[in-house]
C-alpha cells in the first residue's frame, strides 16, 4: 500500500520537476549573453577609437553622487539576465552633481520631495513593483551639507523616467535639458514609466541637439562646455532620448554616466539585458533592439578602455568606488 503511494507520488512528482527543469534551462537560454558580432554588424556600429579623445578639464571641476533613495530589494536575475536568482539587489537612484566653472548642473534627479504624491496614481502591481525606500532628496542633501544656495546651471536627465526626474519640481526655476524626440514622449507617456506631475507644469525646458562629431563609438556628441571635459553622447533605446554623459576630470579619471541602457554594470560587461521575465512582463523599453545595440556598443567600448569607469544610474554596487555625497571628486 505504502509502495503504491510512494509510486504514484512520482508519477506526479516527476514530470513536474522535468518541466520545471526544462523551464529553467529555456529562462537562461533566453537570458544567455547578447551576441556581440551579430548585433555589431546588424545594426553597423562604429568602430572604438584605441585613443581617448583629448578633455582640457579646468580647475575646479568636481562631481559627487547623491544617493537619493535605495530600493527595498529584488533578485538579481530579474534585474540582469544571467544574473543569480538567490541573490537580492537593492538597486539605488542616484543623482550626480556636477561643478564646472562655467555652470554647475545635475545628471539625473533622483527621487524628490514630492515623490510620495507623484508616485500615488499608479496601481498597486506598480506601486509594489517600484516600491522605493530611505527617500533622501536633493535638495535636502544640499541643503544639509550648506548647498542651498549652490547656483545650478540646468538639470539634464538621462531620460525622463519617474526615477530620474521626480525631484524636478524641487527646482521649479531650473532648465531642464532634453532632447525633444525625449520631450514629445515623455509628454505622451503613461504611469508608471513617465508621470506628469513630475515636469508637465515645468517651465524652463531647453532643447538639446548634438551637434558634435562622433565621440568614442558614438555617432554623435554635444561638449557641453567646449573643453571636452562633460560630453553627451546619444543612448536611446530604453527611451526615445536617452543621453549618456562622460565625464573627463582634472586627475585624469574619466567617467561615462550611462542611464538606464542596463541598470547594473554586469549587464555591460557580460553583455546582458535585463532578465527576460521583467522584460517580457513590464514592456521596459521604447525600442529594446537599439538598447541591447547600445548595451554591445558600451561593452566594446569597455573592452577597448578598460579604465573607463562606466555607471549605471540604479547600480548599489558601484557607490564605494564612487565620491558619494557630500565627498567630491576631480
Ligand atoms: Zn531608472
Amino acid at each position: 500500500m505504502q509502495n503504491l503511494a510512494r509510486h504514484s507520488l512520482l508519477r506526479i512528482l516527476l514530470p513536474l520537476l522535468i518541466l520545471l527543469g526544462l523551464a529553467a534551462l529555456l529562462l537562461a537560454w533566453a537570458d544567455r549573453p547578447l551576441d556581440v558580432e551579430r548585433i555589431r554588424q546588424a545594426r553597423q556600429l562604429p568602430e572604438i577609437p584605441a585613443e581617448l579623445p583629448p578633455a582640457h578639464p579646468p580647475a575646479g571641476l568636481d562631481f559627487s553622487v547623491i544617493r537619493t533613495s535605495q530600493s527595498q530589494g529584488t533578485l538579481e536575475a530579474l534585474i540582469v539576465g544571467g544574473g543569480r536568482w538567490l541573490q537580492l539587489r537593492r538597486p539605488v537612484h542616484m543623482a550626480v552633481l556636477v561643478r564646472h566653472p562655467q555652470g554647475n548642473f545635475l545628471f539625473d534627479l533622483g527621487l524628490g520631495r514630492q515623490v510620495d504624491a507623484q508616485f500615488a496614481v499608479n496601481t498597486a502591481f506598480h506601486r509594489q513593483l517600484f516600491g522605493y525606500a530611505a527617500v533622501d532628496p536633493v535638495k535636502d542633501q544640499l541643503a544639509r551639507a550648506g548647498l542651498a544656495a549652490l547656483p545650478l546651471a540646468f538639470a539634464l536627465p538621462s531620460h525622463m523616467h519617474w526615477d530620474h526626474v521626480s525631484g524636478l519640481p524641487d527646482f521649479p526655476e531650473l532648465p531642464l535639458l532634453a532632447q525633444p524626440a525625449e520631450r514629445e514622449q515623455a509628454l505622451r507617456g503613461e504611469a508608471p514609466y513617465f508621470l506628469a506631475s513630475q515636469f508637465a507644469a515645468h517651465r524652463p525646458w531647453r532643447e538639446l541637439r548634438f551637434s558634435g562629431g562622433p565621440y568614442l563609438g558614438f555617432a554623435q556628441s554635444l561638449d557641453l562646455f567646449g573643453d571636452g571635459a562633460a560630453v553627451l553622447v546619444p543612448l536611446g533605446g530604453h527611451t526615445a532620448g536617452q543621453v549618456g554623459l562622460f565625464l573627463n576630470l582634472p586627475s585624469g579619471a574619466r567617467y561615462l554616466f550611462s542611464g538606464d541602457v542596463t541598470w547594473t554594470l554586469e549587464g555591460i560587461r557580460r553583455p546582458a539585458d535585463r532578465g527576460w521575465l521583467a522584460r517580457h512582463a513590464l514592456h521596459l523599453d521604447h525600442d529594446e533592439a537599439a538598447n541591447q545595440a547600445a548595451i554591445v556598443q558600451l561593452h566594446r567600448l569597455l573592452r577597448a578602455q578598460p579604465r573607463l569607469q562606466i555607471v549605471p544610474a540604479h547600480d548599489e554596487t558601484l557607490l564605494p568606488r564612487l565620491p558619494l555625497f557630500p565627498r567630491f571628486a576631480s
